[in-house]
């Protein structure tokens, strides 16, 4: 049972085993950097980076420099850290500060970091994307010759991000390995100690080629299928549940109506169930009338629409009201023969598992446990573990 209005509950053991798996993939010379940006896919950024470092991976990588600050303050002093995304001036000389990574493409870029004092760059290459980097080999070769010679700027990665990895029958994924490959063996040829890196979990499953010398691996780390399918396909343990309960248990006659709008009226007398969760806790509105929650085990659907703090599920007239207030109320996670995935929800939505755990609020307590033994109790008064933490 849930003590509280909802919780995420995260176990770091299936985050430990995910990057076993991805590791498994990999050559040994290869490394594993796992990405926890975005509060690591909104299961806690922290927990998540301890529990990979713990597994296996080497480096970390954020999108923002705020997220890079947070993760040295928490007790990650020494491990690599990189920066994936765009940086204004302010954010770059914050990255550079805490001692991050950051990714260049032009010429104008590295004297910015050579202005702030130096650090080490990753030169990216945009071979499809359309998104960060340059699409010009040869700028981006110059770039590269400049960081390599450029006093307190150490030239320490080129890189790439492919559009469509998660689209086994697109070759436009091809196309940019084979740009980004050409590309990488010729800077290899003149600086060999720059570590190339292109594949993100998609590209990490489908394709050995696309590895390189290390991976950036996400949405697979967590459990949740960077092809949209069921994770346990490929062996992939789903780290987060979220769960609620039964605040409320209420008969409801045929014409009387549940929610906002009236949108649900039910058609014969039944039970209505309200949990204490909506799109403040970043269970979205879009699930309104649109999709089931487990109760003892069984799918029960929501019905009518999805408030702010509340949603209300059908569990029909054959269940008895005082025998169901209070049950715990799973809306990802698995109970007995059932199962609602992140990637089921996901397609209710019409989005991708990605959006569904980032859409997480504050507001829901991450809860971390290594199948079943508690950890810690509360996201909120969480710092992560000092010992050891860094490396
Ligand atoms: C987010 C991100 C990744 C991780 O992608 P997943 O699909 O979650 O594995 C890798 N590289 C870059 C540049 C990213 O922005």
């Amino acid at each position: 049972m849930s003590a509280r209005r909802a919780i995420a509950r995260v176990n770091l053991a299936a985050i430990e085993r995910n990057c076993a798996r991805l590791r498994a993939e990999l050559e040994p010379s290869s490394e594993l950097c796992v990405v926890v940006k975005a509060d690591g896919y909104g299961h806690g950024a922290m927990w998540s980076a301890r529990a990979a470092l713990d597994a296996g991976a080497t480096w970390l990588a954020v999108a923002g420099a705020h997220e890079a600050v947070e993760l040295r303050r928490a007790g990650f002093g020494e491990v690599r850290l990189l920066v994936m995304g765009a940086l204004s001036g302010v954010e770059l000389r914050e990255a550079l500060h805490a001692d991050a990574d950051v990714v260049v493409w032009s010429e104008e870029m590295v004297h910015a970091v050579a202005r702030i004092g130096g650090g080490r760059v990753h030169v990216k290459l945009d071979t499809g994307m359309g998104r960060l980097g340059t699409r010009d080999p040869e700028e981006a070769m110059r770039v590269v010759t400049l960081a390599a010679h450029a006093p307190e700027i150490e030239l320490a990665g080129a890189m790439t991000h492919f559009a469509t990895a998660d689209d086994e029958d697109d070759p436009f994924f091809e196309r940019q390995l084979e740009v980004f490959t050409g590309w990488a063996e010729q800077v290899k040829a003149s600086h060999p100690g720059v570590v190339v890196h292109a594949a993100n979990s998609a590209a990490t499953l489908r394709e050995p080629r696309s590895h390189f010398d290390m991976v950036r691996c996400g949405i697979a780390v967590y459990g949740m299928d960077p092809f949209g399918r069921d994770p346990l396909v490929r062996r992939l343990d789903p780290a987060l549940e979220l769960v609620s309960y039964l605040a409320e248990v209420k008969d409801c006659a045929r014409g009387e109506s549940a929610g906002y709008g009236r949108r649900f009226v039910a058609e014969h007398d039944t039970l209505l169930g309200v949990l204490p969760i909506g799109y403040g806790d970043g269970w979205r509105r879009a699930l309104s009338s649109n999709g089931d929650v487990l109760i003892a085990g069984e799918r029960r659907p929501i019905v009518g629409t999805v408030s702010m703090d509340n949603l209300t599920v059908e569990l029909g007239e054959a269940t008895a009201a005082s025998a169901v207030r209070g049950l715990e109320a799973v809306l990802i996670g698995a109970r007995g023969e059932q199962r609602i995935t992140t990637e089921e929800v996901a397609r209710r939505m019409g989005t991708i598992n990605y959006e569904v755990t980032c859409a997480l609020t504050g507001r829901v307590p991450r809860i971390y446990h290594r199948d079943g033994e508690p950890v810690a109790e509360s996201a909120s008064e969480l710092r992560a573990p000092a010992a050891g933490a860094g490396r």
